[in-house]
């Protein structure tokens, strides 16, 4: 269970998401973010294969709002009109270690 982040802001210049949990920060570049919706439409649900093709993703993607679901994720706007994933605590401390 991963703990919820004391600070979630999206900075619009440098173009990235940072998720704070205590001392612990992450930061998530957009055009990366955006790349790892794991909703239906951007994921196949019985394969677990990617139906989005990152390189359509465009590379001034934005965030135009976020909006907590719960106490366990973030539902992200972007300004592509795409807003059906969801991504959860866990999904971004997971993110978080791969190195980004
Ligand atoms: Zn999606």
């Amino acid at each position: 269970m991963v703990d919820v982040p004391s600070d979630i802001r999206a900075l619009s210049d440098e173009r990235v998401l940072a998720v704070t949990w205590g001392d612990r920060k992450a930061d998530f570049p957009f055009v990366f973010l955006r790349g790892q919706c794991a909703c239906a439409q951007c994921v196949n649900e019985w394969t677990g294969e990617q139906i989005l093709d990152p390189a359509t993703i465009p590379a001034e993607i934005a965030i135009a709002r976020m909006e907590l679901v719960g106490s366990y994720a973030v539902r992200i706007y972007w300004s592509d009109g795409h807003n059906s994933g969801l991504f959860t605590w866990e999904r971004l401390h997971e993110l978080s270690k791969g190195g980004c």
